[in-house]
């Protein structure tokens, strides 16, 4: 029998679990020919999330988990899913019940029809805010113009991988990772499939603009070194302006054999230039750091327990 691990990373989601366990049982037991394994990542959760989880994992044998030694973010919690999952596919999910259970059998089919990577498009996003929406459209439009790589526009983390993908993906180790742009270019036999993403039923969200904002950064830099050229195509123009205004200022001094009174051009080419040269830096800084990041070679996380066991983590 084949199985099927969905991974599921949480974060303080203790009041979600209890309705996502029941309507992931009774899609589990609707669907049969197939093993399930649903597989946690408790990413240091400082609410009841893992005794929660341990309390299900006492009646029902398929939840299994991970207990990470303190937060590590989502990205992280999705790569250790991928190291601990068993099955011969896996299906990321959040906890909040936003990706609906009830469209697995979906994406299973395709998979049995030769799928690598069936992934749900949302046709719809309730309960988010306008401007939510609007920044998510305009970055992916900004990545994608960036990039040969296809990006899947309005795809989340939910999707079914097959183990080959899972074996792919287990290869990019880098540390600061962005999964959306890592699915893509892994690339494989990819299907689209629609679906309606419902609002959170319990919680808050996790995120905030901040920390938005720094994903789109990381998913940009990650992905492509295409921003460094910015400087090379900012300079070009720059310099032949700059060449055009100083022959203009000298030839002028010549022919009419008097000062220019240039404090206000100086001031405006003063504040540009120093502009410019914040921008660059900063795009710099943004690669320097991701090269330090990368060069320490750490770990990628640490596991607590994996199912009740203590991990030595040697
Ligand atoms: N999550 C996590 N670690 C974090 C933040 C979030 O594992 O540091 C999990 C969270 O429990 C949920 C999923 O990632 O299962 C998506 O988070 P959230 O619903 O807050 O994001 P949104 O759906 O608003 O984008
Ligand atoms: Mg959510």
């Amino acid at each position: 029998m084949k199985k099927i691990s969905i991974i599921i990373p949480a974060y303080n989601e203790e009041e979600a679990l209890p309705m996502l366990y029941e309507r992931l049982n009774k899609l589990m037991n609707s669907v049969n020919n197939y093993e399930f394994e649903v597989l946690f990542v408790n990413d240091g959760s400082k609410d009841k999330t893992i005794d929660i989880i341990k309390e299900l994992r006492k009646k029902d044998e398929r939840i299994c988990y991970v207990d990470f030694s303190r937060n590590f973010g989502k990205e992280i919690a999705m790569i250790a899913g991928l190291d601990y999952a068993k099955g011969d596919c896996v299906i990321f999910m959040d906890a909040d019940l936003q990706d609906p259970p009830e469209l697995i059998p979906e994406l299973i089919k395709y998979w049995e029809e030769g799928y690598d990577d069936v992934y749900a498009r949302r046709s719809s996003r309730k309960g988010e805010t306008w401007l939510k929406k609007f920044t998510s459209k305009m970055y992916y439009r900004v990545l994608q113009s960036l990039t040969r790589v296809p990006i899947q526009k309005d795809t989340g983390d939910f999707r079914l991988l097959d183990r080959r993908c899972v074996n792919a993906l287990k290869k990019l180790r880098e540390s600061q990772r962005c999964s959306k742009s890592m699915f893509s270019w892994i690339g494989y036999k990819k299907k689209e499939v629609m679906y309606e993403r419902d609002p959170r039923i319990a919680g808050s969200t996790k995120w905030n603009y901040r920390k938005l904002i720094d994903l789109a950064i990381d998913g940009i830099t990650s992905f492509t070194t295409s921003p460094l050229r910015i400087s090379t195509y900012l300079s070009i123009p720059t310099f032949f302006a700059l060449f055009c205004y100083f022959i203009y200022v000298i030839v002028k001094c010549i022919l009419t054999s008097t000062f220019v009174q240039a404090y206000q051009a100086i001031i405006l080419l003063i504040l540009f230039f120093s502009g410019v040269q914040i921008l660059l830096f900063g795009i710099i800084g943004e690669y320097l750091g991701r090269i330090f990041n990368e060069t320490k070679n750490r770990p990628l996380y640490f596991v607590n327990e994996y199912n009740g066991e203590k991990e030595l983590n040697a």
